[in-house]
């Protein structure tokens, strides 16, 4: 909860308080009832009764989000750390970059190869087949050669844990295909990234030097 909803709850809070009494005094012992409904202490009385609930549920948000990174310290001191300086782990995935036939491991059909496919290639296309990826009688040109290299894909972010980069991936191997895979990059080089590792390592109650 941001300090500054803190201090608006804390003034509701003290002005319901502060009203509730007023009101309670006018009703019984200055008893001005006339001026004043019965239940105008009502009013004041619930603004009190709701900024003290929405305290509280800020509260127990603030302590389940402190448990939070206390777990999340001890796990990042616990897990294996694959000798690397202050881990993080992000997204692997195999990308085809073309290459020359000399350094591929792959071959693949260019999708606006039409014009220059073979006479059978082009019937298996009309009959709806799958062409093959390689193929004598199909000019040269049908075809590319590709080479996969391991890329990090940084539009999922970065992880703390190896864990949660595992689960991320496999709560949406739908899109990321099979290759993709969590892959452990050193932040040691970052003084951002270590003074944050650092911190979340203290609040798991370890030492943070185990990331050195
Ligand atoms: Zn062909």
């Amino acid at each position: 909860m941001s300090p500054k909803l803190q201090e608006f709850l804390k003034l509701c809070g003290g002005a319901g308080l502060f009203f509730t009494l007023i009101t309670a005094m006018e009703n019984t012992t200055v008893g001005t009832t006339d001026s004043w409904p019965k239940w105008t202490w009502l009013i004041p009385l619930a603004l009190l009764i709701v900024s003290f609930a929405l305290g509280l549920a800020g509260k127990l948000r603030d302590m389940e989000e402190k448990d939070y990174i206390k777990e999340l310290g001890a796990k990042m001191a616990a897990q294996d750390k694959l000798s690397t300086s202050y881990p993080f782990w992000v997204v692997m995935r195999d990308v085809e970059h073309p290459t020359s036939s000399d350094y591929s491991d792959g071959r693949k059909r260019r999708e606006d190869s039409w014009k220059l496919t073979c006479d059978n290639c082009r019937a298996l296309s009309i009959d709806g087949a799958v062409l093959p990826d390689d193929c004598d009688d199909c000019d040269e040109d049908c075809f590319y050669d590709y080479r996969s290299v391991g890329t990090p894909d940084l539009e999922h972010g970065v992880f703390f844990t190896q864990e949660a980069c595992a689960a991320y991936i496999k709560a949406r191997s739908y899109a990321m295909g099979l290759n993709a895979h969590p892959y452990a990059f050193s932040a040691y080089f970052s003084v951002e990234m270590k003074a944050v590792m650092r911190h979340l390592l203290e609040q798991g109650d370890t030492n943070p030097d185990c990331y050195r």
